[in-house]
């Protein structure tokens, strides 16, 4: 009897302890509802509404459209929202129209030095590369130096040493040169005075970043980003769109986040970060946390642009303070949807 005794209460405070000392995950890994979304952006800035040809724009959309059914193909199958991430950029990449890949604005010496980066939301890893010149597809350069090196960022010829080293596909620096991107330079380049900097007017257009996030059925959160940087920018220049915390952020806890815009205004304000931060520790919603980022911090300092996220429930936000943003939706819920303005 005393036995028996002993064993119940051996067997009630083994119970209350195991429950008091139950680790708590670090990273939420379940929706619970089994959704997966996808949001894409071909860069903020562009003409206002009405100011570009039917035909131009009817070429965004319908790369837009295919960008998202091609990462609609690998999330309802069940595919991770990082390689969805990964295959939207690159096919937006391989785009003349998009400024990221083939089709990237040119340096003051007319060359393209590219920037991308992709965060993991799962495992908080990231990778990111910054002027590039040969690899072909910045993304998966930015993905191999996450999963295959102790660092997150590599720069200018040691990125396309290792790109190259992995076996990715390189190719001449000629091939990112359209002849869209070269004239525009050329232009740019008469409007520029010896020894001074770009006019804005040269500086500003034409854009075309490109950014991708997504929420697997998994519930795992990720992000990529992927540009040419801005025209005629300094040889040498990163933008924002490599640095982790402000053009890319993706975190399970929280949500992913890509940007797109003047860099240096979103470098400055850790833009992507700051939309999480808020989410975390303000707790405001994903929409408070993306306006206030976009329209409060940065718009209130000059700097213009926008963003595109979703959280860890699935909401989604693509605020921009510029004319138009290219950009795209789709999940298990809803039909794909494509806009610019
Ligand atoms: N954020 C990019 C950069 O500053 C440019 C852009 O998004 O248009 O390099």
């Amino acid at each position: 009897m005393k036995k028996t005794l002993l064993l119940f209460v051996f067997i009630l405070v083994g119970g209350w302890l195991s429950a008091q000392f139950k680790p708590v995950p670090a990273v939420s890994t379940s929706t619970g509802d089994n959704r997966w979304v996808l949001v894409i952006h071909g860069g903020a800035g562009g003409p206002a509404k009405g100011m570009m040809k039917t035909e131009k724009e009817k070429q965004y959309t319908d790369s837009l459209s295919k960008a998202l059914q091609l990462g609609s193909a690998i999330l309802s199958a069940g595919g991770s929202s990082l390689d969805a991430v990964e295959t939207v950029i690159r096919f937006m990449e391989d785009c003349p129209l998009f400024n990221a890949g083939k089709g990237s604005v040119l340096t003051e010496e007319g060359k393209a030095e590219m920037d991308a980066s992709i965060m993991d939301g799962k495992s908080g890893l990231a990778g990111a590369v910054a002027c590039v010149t040969t690899v072909k597809n910045p993304v998966t350069a930015a993905r191999a130096v996450m999963e295959k090196t102790p660092h997150v960022l590599l720069i200018g010829k040691g990125a396309d040493d290792f790109a190259k080293a992995k076996g990715l596909q390189i190719v001449d620096p000629s091939y990112f040169i359209t002849p869209e991107r070269y004239e525009a330079w050329k232009k740019a380049k008469q409007e520029t005075q010896p020894g001074q900097p770009a006019p804005s007017s040269a500086v500003k257009e034409p854009k075309g970043t490109v950014g991708c996030v997504a929420l697997d059925l998994h519930g795992n959160l990720a992000s990529g980003t992927s540009t040419g940087g801005m025209m005629m920018k300094m040889s040498g220049r990163a933008g924002d769109s490599p640095i982790i915390g402000a053009g890319t952020f993706a975190d399970n806890n929280s949500c992913a986040v890509s940007c797109t815009g003047h860099g240096e205004f979103f470098i400055r304000n850790c833009a992507a970060y700051s939309v999480a931060v808020q989410m975390l520790y303000a707790k405001k919603s994903l929409k408070d946390a993306a306006d206030f980022v976009i329209f409060d911090i940065l718009k209130a300092k000059g700097g213009e642009g926008g963003l595109i996220a979703v959280d860890k429930d699935g909401n989604i936000a693509m605020p921009f303070s510029s004319n138009a943003m290219f950009r795209g939706s789709v999940s298990s819920g809803s039909e794909p949807e494509v806009r610019i303005y």
